[in-house]
């Protein structure tokens, strides 16, 4: 197992419950080390850029609309396996299918507004984190 880090984002609909600190619980309690973190209000640019990878997708509108409505907490986590492990503590995109337990069953409200981002592999994690954080804000 290699240490790895993968880039989180505590959603604006979760930042708007003021659930910020109780996912910073459940990422603690998985073993899961912050390595930075900043609140930012995205602007559109900046969400477009993040998500162009679903530039095509039909719900790309209404993603950008929603992760620019209001702030956000972007962290850099740290771990064994991080990037596998944090899917599964943020649990399945939708609310409804995620596990017992998981950020999202606690936290999401439905498939668009799931109150947290994790990357998804070893390439996209290096861009994201990349993507917000300079090397020298990464202690
Ligand atoms: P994940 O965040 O689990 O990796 P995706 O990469 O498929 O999921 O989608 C990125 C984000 O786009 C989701 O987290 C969610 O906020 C939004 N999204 C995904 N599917 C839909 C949908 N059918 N309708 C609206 N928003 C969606
Ligand atoms: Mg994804």
């Amino acid at each position: 197992m290699a240490i790895e880090r993968t880039l989180s984002i505590i959603k604006p609909d979760a930042v708007e419950k003021n659930t910020i600190g109780g996912i910073i619980q459940l990422i603690e309690a998985a073993d899961l080390k912050v390595k930075a973190a900043k609140m930012m209000h995205l602007t559109k640019r900046q969400a477009q850029g993040f998500y162009a990878v679903h530039k095509e997708r039909p719900f790309f509108g209404e993603l950008v609309e929603f992760m620019t409505r209001s702030p956000v907490v972007v962290m850099c986590l740290e771990g064994e396996n991080a990037i596998q492990r944090y899917r599964d503590v943020m649990g399945a995109t939708d609310p409804k299918k995620a596990a017992d337990g998981t950020i999202r069953k606690k936290y999401g409200a439905n498939i668009g507004e799931n109150a947290s981002h994790g990357s998804d592999a070893k390439e996209t994690a290096a861009f994201e984190i990349g993507y917000f954080f300079p090397g020298l804000e990464i202690s």
